[in-house]
């Protein structure tokens, strides 16, 4: 071979090599066992403080091992004690419980899985949800029938448009939508579903243990679970980490995580509140499936509104909020309500979902007594209630119908592989920002008044 040839290919090798080898890193990393603490949400900040939960600092053994204290580890931990109250169970949440994504969400409910497909499966899920609150006494402000709006830009077709640009604009105060179609959702207050399954988990004796993250995870006949200050051995495990899961080198090559900020203003003056039309319509969503924002209403009448970062390489799971950010966040939401310049943000957060390429949940076992539960791609309220039942069944051997929901790994197809899929991930984020920011509505903005800052007072 000429030697210009072999230069070529050490090039290629030195430049590839370190971006391969910085892949395989969070295989051996759990990043979250050295994450700061998280901003608390506006949901946890309006219910009375959860109970604080001890660190792991010795050693247990135990029937079944849950990882992860969300809506997922918490449903699943607490049906199998409901089903099975002889079992021992423990549950390991590496900060406090329900501070991952479920008590960062936008609260909306549906009885229906990946945000489509009605089915008696989806309407058993949802049923589910019911039950736990009749069955524990729990009220976590489940409320159905909100009035809902699906919006479309010009560039977007919307096949039964009920609503016209125009009358957008003077409903709901956005210059933005073309046009918009309605229909009714559920939802609740993420906060308070939080707080119950705590609560109910702690009435049925499951063992709990906050600030104690799982960094090491040893396969066998038993399991071995590593924690900074302790160890648990179990016959089985449950991982309920969602976004975090690849951390534990599970579904690497199906999930894939995704950023999300969301701000909640100040409670709106009577003037605003009429601008906003959150009284008629206090839930709205964008059609678009990926890079798509949320507008809600709060209980004291905020204007609640969530975007998408976008995506970390790696995989990885915190995400420092820059500047930046808050500029292009900022101006997405003055390009759809304009009114809202000047008017103070009170609450901002960040959230991690995990998103799968079949919109489906990886779910099941992954091993002989692995159990795995993640990647609801954004609507997991109802399935996550739903599949930490489902695995709970499904480690006590119960025949159950929908049993055939669970589909692990193996079965999920996969994302293109390595650092690249980021790239062309973000690529497309970084599209969608420059297509927004060239509407009309947003050269509007840009020669109009000059906005005020939105300020952030968190
Ligand atoms: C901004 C935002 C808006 C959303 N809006 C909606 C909505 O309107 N409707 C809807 O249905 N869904 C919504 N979702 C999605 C929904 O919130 C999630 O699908 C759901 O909360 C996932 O719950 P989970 O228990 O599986 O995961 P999480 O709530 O993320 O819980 C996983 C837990 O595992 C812990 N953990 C991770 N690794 C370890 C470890 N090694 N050791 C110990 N613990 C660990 C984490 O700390 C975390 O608490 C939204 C999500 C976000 C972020």
């Amino acid at each position: 071979m000429r030697r210009s040839r072999w230069m070529g290919i050490a090039g290629a090798a030195a430049v590839a090599l370190p971006l391969v080898a910085a892949d395989w890193k969070p295989r051996r990393r759990v990043e979250i066992a050295t994450e700061p603490e998280r901003a608390p949400s506006y949901w946890m900040c309006t219910i009375p403080p959860l109970p604080k939960f001890p660190r792991l600092d010795r050693e247990l053994q135990v029937d079944v091992a849950v990882v992860g204290g969300g809506f997922t580890g918490l449903a699943a931990a607490y049906y199998l004690k409901k089903l099975e109250p002889s079992l021992r169970v423990v549950l390991l949440e590496a900060q406090r419980f329900g501070s991952g994504a479920s008590s960062r969400n936008s609260g909306g409910v549906r009885a229906r899985f990946r945000g489509h497909d009605p089915s008696p499966s989806a309407a058993r899920g949802y049923q589910l949800l019911q039950t736990f609150a009749e069955t524990e006494g729990i009220d976590f402000d489940l409320a159905e029938g909100i009035p809902c709006i699906t919006l479309y830009s010009a560039a977007q077709r919307c096949p039964n448009p009920d609503l016209t640009g125009d009358e957008l604009a003077r409903e709901i105060g956005s210059p933005f939508y073309a046009t918009a179609e309605v229909s009714t959702a559920n939802w609740l207050h993420p906060g308070k579903l939080i707080a119950g399954l705590v609560e109910a988990n702690q009435r049925r004796g499951t063992e709990l243990y906050e600030w104690s993250p799982v960094v090491r995870i040893d396969r066998g006949r038993s399991i071995t679970l590593h924690t900074p200050g302790g160890r648990v051995t179990a016959q089985h495990l449950v991982l309920a980490t969602n976004g975090y899961t690849q951390q534990l080198g599970f579904a690497r090559s199906v999930l894939l995580t995704m950023h999300h900020r969301v701000i909640v203003t100040r409670p709106l003056t009577p003037a605003e509140w009429e601008r906003s039309g959150l009284e008629r319509w206090p839930f709205r969503l964008e059609a678009g499936g990926y890079y798509t924002h949320t507008v809600r209403s709060t209980p004291d009448r905020r204007f609640f509104y969530r975007h998408v970062l976008g995506h970390r390489a790696f995989e990885g799971t915190s995400w420092q909020i820059s500047e930046r950010e808050r500029e292009i966040g900022r101006r997405e939401l003055l390009q759809r309500y304009p009114w809202l310049a000047g008017v103070p943000i009170e609450y901002e957060w960040h959230g991690v979902t995990a998103r799968t390429a079949d919109w489906w949940p990886v779910s099941g076992q992954v091993d002989e007594n692995i159990y795995v539960a993640a990647g609801y791609n954004g609507s997991g309220v109802m399935p996550t209630h739903f599949f930490g039942f489902l695995l709970a069944q499904s480690i006590l051997g119960n025949p159950d119908p929908d049993l055939a929901l669970l589909r692990p790994p193996r079965t999920h197809p996969r994302l293109p592989g390595g650092w690249l899929r980021h790239l062309a991930f973000q690529g497309w984020i970084e599209y969608r920002r420059w297509r927004g920011s060239r509407t009309p509505a947003a050269q509007a903005e840009s020669t109009g008044a000059t906005p005020q800052p939105l300020d952030v007072a968190v």
